[in-house]
Order: C-alpha cells, then sequence, then structure tokens
C-alpha cells in the first residue's frame, strides 16, 4: 500500500499533484511520500510487536537525514554498513545503542569511530576483522560489542547481485567455522560477545529461505549454548521483497509469523534490518519527456532522468513500472524510456507500453525509494536531483538540487596547469 494514487487521471503523492511538484522543483527528482514512510516502518515494527526486538533500517536503501530521523522517532534504530552512514545517522538523531555496523571491509578509522560512539554492536564478517577490532578496542581501553555474521548457505533466490548468504558470497563467516571463531572472540580480551547476524539476500520473495537460514542458526545457538557461549541478540538482517511487477512478495505479517514460529523459546531479542520494504514504495522518480524518438527499429522515450540517477534498471535488468503524471485518453506504443547518458546500458524501461508520450509530458517511475537516491552518482556530470517529503499537503525540500558549482568544487587545477593555454602551446611547440 502506498499513497501515491490518480485523482482524476492526476497522479499524487499524499494531498499534492505530482506535478506541481515537477514543476515547481523541476525534474529529475525524487518525491517520498510521509505517510507510507511511516505505514511501511509501523506494519514492520509491529509485526514483531509481542517478542523483544528492535528494527534497525538499513541506511544503504535510502540514507536522507530526514528519512533516518523519521525512523528514529519511531523508536527505529539503523544497521550501517560504513563511517560515513554512522556520522548521519549520528546526525539524523539515531542513538548509538540503536546502531549496528554491517559490512566486510570496515577499516581502522571506522572501527574506531563505531568505539568511539558506543554502537549496540559490529557484525563481524571474518576472523581478521575480529583481530582488529580486538586490537583497535585495547588501544582505546575499551570492549567491544560484537556479533558474527554467518553465512548460512541458504539460497535466497533472488538476483546473483544482491544474494549474500550462498557459499560463494564474500559475505560473513562460514557456519562450519562459526563455533571456533566464537571460541576465539570469546579469548579476546576486547571483545564482548553480544549477538549472532545473518543477511541472506535482498528482494527476497518468498520466507522459506528466511525459514532455511533460521533452522541453522538455531542449531548453532543450541551449540554456542553447550561450551557456555550466550546469544542476547539474534539479528537476522533484511531482505523482505516487495511489489515492483508481478512478483508476491510475503506480508511482514506473514514473514514475522514464520520467524516467531521457528523461534519459539529462543531467549534472543531479534533484530532486523529491513531497508527496500520500508522505503521502496515510498518514492518515486519524477523525469520530463525531453524527445521522442522513432527509428526503423525501435521507439525512443527520452527522459530527463537518466541511469545515473536511477541505476537499477542498468544494473541489475530491474523492472520499474513506469507511469504518466497526467492519464490522458492516447494511443499506446511500445518503447524504450531512455536518458540522455552517453551509454546504451543507459535505460529505464525497455520494450515497454506507454501511451504515445509527447516532450513536455511527465513521467513517474514508481518504487524509487530504495537504492534509488543512494546509488545515484554525477556520470555525465549531472548534478544530483533533488528529495522532496510530502506530508499530507506539505511539501518539504529534504536535499536540495545538486548545482554546477556543487560538481566542481572539492576539484583543484595544479599550480603548473594554470599558465594561460595559448602561451602554453606556444613555447612548448
Ligand atoms: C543491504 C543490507 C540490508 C538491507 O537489505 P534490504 O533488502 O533492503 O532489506 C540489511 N542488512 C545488510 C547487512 C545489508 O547489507
Amino acid at each position: 500500500m502506498h499513497h501515491f494514487q490518480y485523482k482524476n487521471n492526476e497522479l499524487f503523492c499524499e494531498d499534492v499533484p505530482v506535478r506541481e511538484l515537477a514543476e515547481q522543483f523541476g525534474t529529475p527528482c525524487y518525491v517520498y511520500s510521509h505517510a507510507t514512510l511511516c505505514h511501511h516502518f509501523m506494519v514492520f515494527d509491529q509485526a514483531f510487536a509481542d517478542v523483544p526486538h528492535l528494527t534497525c533500517f538499513s541506511v544503504k536503501s535510502n540514507s536522507n537525514l530526514a528519512i533516518l530521523s523519521l525512523f528514529a522517532s519511531l523508536g527505529g534504530g539503523v544497521d550501517i554498513v560504513s563511517g560515513g552512514e554512522l556520522f548521519r545517522a549520528r546526525r539524523a538523531g539515531v542513538p548509538p545503542e540503536r546502531i549496528v555496523y554491517s559490512g566486510v571491509g570496515k577499516t581502522r578509522e571506522e572501527i574506531d569511530y563505531a568505539l568511539r560512539e558506543g554502537i549496540l554492536m559490529f557484525n563481524i564478517e571474518s576472523t581478521q576483522e575480529l583481530e582488529t577490532i580486538n586490537t583497535r578496542a585495547a588501544e582505546m581501553g575499551v570492549s567491544a560489542n560484537i556479533a558474527l555474521r554467518v553465512n548460512p548457505d541458504v539460497d535466497p533466490k533472488t538476483h546473483p547481485y544482491i544474494s549474500t548468504g550462498m557459499k560463494k558470497n564474500k559475505f560473513g563467516i562460514d557456519i562450519e567455522s562459526a563455533i571456533k571463531a566464537y571460541e576465539r572472540a570469546r579469548s579476546l580480551d576486547h571483545i564482548q560477545i553480544l549477538g549472532l547476524d545473518c543477511h541472506i539476500g535482498s528482494q527476497l520473495t518468498e520466507v522459506s529461505p528466511f525459514v532455511d537460514a533460521l533452522r541453522r542458526l538455531r542449531v548453532l545457538i543450541e551449540r554456542l549454548a553447550d561450551i557456555g557461549i550466550g546469544i542476547r541478540f539474534l539479528d537476522l538482517g533484511g531482505g523482505l521483497g516487495i511489489v515492483y511487477d508481478q512478483e508476491t512478495p510475503p506480508h511482514p505479517h506473514e514473514y514475522a509469523l514464520a520467524i516467531k514460529e521457528e523461534l519459539t523459546g529462543v531467549p534472543c531479542t531479534l533484530i532486523f534490518e529491513p531497508g527496500r520494504v520500508i522505503v521502496g514504495n515510498a518514492g518515486i522518480l519524477l523525469g520530463k519527456v525531453l524527445y521522442t524518438k522513432r527509428t526503423l527499429h525501435k521507439n525512443f522515450v527520452i527522459l530527463d532522468a537518466a541511469m545515473n540517477d536511477l541505476v537499477r534498471p542498468s544494473l541489475y535488468g530491474s523492472y520499474h513500472h513506469i507511469q504518466p503524471v497526467i492519464r490522458q485518453e492516447r494511443e499506446m506504443e511500445v518503447v524504450d524510456i531512455v536518458g540522455p547518458i552517453c551509454e546504451s546500458g543507459d535505460f529505464l524501461a525497455r520494450d515497454r507500453g506507454l501511451p504515445m508520450m509527447r516532450p513536455g509530458d511527465y513521467l513517474a517511475v514508481m518504487s524509487a525509494g530504495a537504492y534509488g537516491f543512494t546509488m545515484s552518482s554525477n556520470y555525465n556530470t549531472r548534478p544530483r536531483c533533488p528529495e522532496i517529503l510530502v506530508k499530507g499537503s506539505e511539501v518539504h525540500v529534504v536535499r536540495r538540487r545538486e548545482t554546477w558549482e556543487d560538481l566542481v568544487c572539492l576539484e583543484s587545477i595544479p599550480e603548473f596547469l594554470r599558465t594561460a593555454p595559448a602561451a602554453a602551446s606556444g613555447s612548448s611547440l
């Protein structure tokens, strides 16, 4: 359920006509619905209301400060994967005791920063990382709270780029080696074992891989208990899928039910790291048609939004529903919806049926709230989009559009290149 609906053939975000946003803030531009964000967070969080748990929103899916601070205000924590994300989370007011830190390549500086902030726990992904964190904690005279991220070797049946819990993936510690790693962790003076973690992939549309992983973790928890290692926090990662096209992902209630059933008698506080399921359908990307082009083989709709703004179609071949902001009676045609970037991989949709577009028409790329803005880049020296948060009839710019000045402000030309070009070529030739 989301709050992007047509009223009299005009697309609205909550009470605001999307066309007005496009006209006021220009395109391309991201628009988020506050009511949808709240609703999705609450539905997920409340599905576990009857068990001790903490919902740690995955910052990498949408890291805007306003959105992080919204979830913090609803009682959520965050899952971070870099020092930059920790900085954002703290800036947004997320309390450190609600922050978990995942990622296979934490640097010394990032580890030190997280230790200084006193986060809830590090999700450790290798034995070398465990040793490094122990050393850093010793140096700082503190103790590091940790969970080991294990790789349960289950197939999440999702796109290979977003499956993370199979033997061939770089993430986590093999479940067979986990006992040894926990014993090593126990022997380290500046490590405090707090939990067990896994995250098997993203955009999962079935419950069974979660349940399979959980069964393996359960066995591990029991074996750890046998050797006197207690697990207080069981972190089950994120990964619940959403509807982009024809998928039928489990409702959070269904997911919660299956998990709770599998965990009866396990006395752990559960941690979840949902990203996509909370924000995916709470955001859209708006673009304007610049040109239409008919060739012998194909028809193209050329938008001002491109792969640098939303890379998912190019990177994963992902489907995003794309619809006109104003619905009109027009003939249908089959088109590729592409951007202005100089790459043939720059498309938002291929062979898509769409009413005949004209220059100046607006299109809405749906389900763009997760891994949309956060994966955007400045490729082709394109300023990144503004992000607009709509709350009822209120409109808030939560990130302004980048300017051309913004794009060059970190660069400098060395002194030796600063001579006038004409003089330089004259003297060297
Ligand atoms: C990306 C990621 C998530 C969030 O995944 P979603 O599919 O967006 O729910 C959670 N945990 C970790 C460790 C991740 O890398």
